[in-house]
């Protein structure tokens, strides 16, 4: 693999990653939930794939928030997932928010707002 570029900032000449998403944040397999998300990983560079797989986790968890919110059955509804989950917010947010600014991948006040909504709920 050489002549590629990455798929989110498409830098070219650097060691690209691909990246298969896996399993979600609370360790469910994206294959059995939506397959189309992971029939056709990507190739990103390194800054990139670390910021994809920070948004993976903001999307799972803020999800399940929602869910949780409506009311709805929720991976959150756990004391001991839910605090996983706001102690991996915390982490993306430190991330993310010393990253130079217009990162097209996670918006560094999307997290923010989540966890203020994970407070407030608290
Ligand atoms: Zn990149």
């Amino acid at each position: 693999m050489d002549a590629g570029s990455c798929n989110a900032c498409s830098t070219a000449g650097t060691p690209l990653m691909k990246l298969s998403l896996g399993k979600d944040f609370f360790g469910r397999t994206y294959d059995r939930l939506s397959p189309s998300s992971d029939q056709s990983p990507k190739w990103y560079c390194e800054p990139c794939s670390m910021m994809k797989n920070l948004q993976r986790d903001f999307r799972d968890i803020r999800m399940e928030f929602d869910k949780l919110a409506k009311g709805q059955a929720s991976a959150l509804s756990e004391p001991e997932a839910k605090q996983r989950a706001q102690l991996r917010l915390r982490e993306i947010a430190a991330i993310t928010g010393g990253q130079p600014a217009g990162s097209s991948l996670l918006n560094p006040a999307d997290v923010t707002q989540l966890i203020d909504q994970f407070h407030t709920r608290a």
